[in-house]
């Protein structure tokens, strides 16, 4: 940040006054410009032992193949990003979404929240973020086209789950 999302003037970064870490500060409307993790949400959105996923139609990760997700919205709640993100870019509606895989990326500043869910109605056709969407057993699973690290190691956690038949949350960081 070089300049005050308030005013306009130029910040500089430095410990304010009973903090402990640097800030972007301004000093002509005194204001301090906190910055803090992202959350990103999304699902694994099951239907009779398949798993959906999205082949990405954008960058990062062109072509490569993941779960529905994105950054949630200021007013929604983690349950109504998720189900907004699956409809995007699935063009799919979800039914009863389960907290299930927290992942902490630190070096990106971001926290994932996924969900399991069941697969409701198709209705509409997948956004420009995707390429393709299509349903897969555990066996079927690109393994070495899977876009991101977290989405690797959730769906891999979650194929081991579908074996015993139980879904336990999961906490795990990616470094
Ligand atoms: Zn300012």
């Amino acid at each position: 940040m070089n300049y005050c999302p308030q005013c306009g003037a130029p910040v500089t970064r430095r410990i304010p006054e009973a903090d402990d870490r640097p800030r972007f500060v301004c000093d002509t409307c005194k204001v301090i410009h906190y910055q803090n993790p992202i959350v990103v949400v999304g699902t694994i959105p099951e239907s009779e032992g398949r798993i959906l996923l999205c082949r990405r139609g954008i960058e990062p990760a062109l072509n490569k193949w993941t779960l529905p997700a994105g950054y949630l919205e200021i007013g929604e709640t983690l349950q109504q990003g998720a189900a907004r993100e699956t409809l995007e870019e699935a063009g799919y509606q979800i039914v009863d979404l389960k907290p299930y895989a927290i992942t902490n990326i630190v070096r990106v500043n971001q926290v994932y929240i996924m969900f399991t869910c069941g697969l409701g109605d198709c209705v509409s056709a997948p956004g420009s973020e995707s390429l393709e969407v299509k349903l897969f057993t555990p066996e079927e699973i690109p393994w070495q086209e899977i876009a991101f690290r977290s989405i690797h190691k959730t769906l891999k956690l979650y194929c081991t789950d579908m074996g015993r038949g139980n879904y336990p949350i999961h906490l795990f960081d990616i470094t």
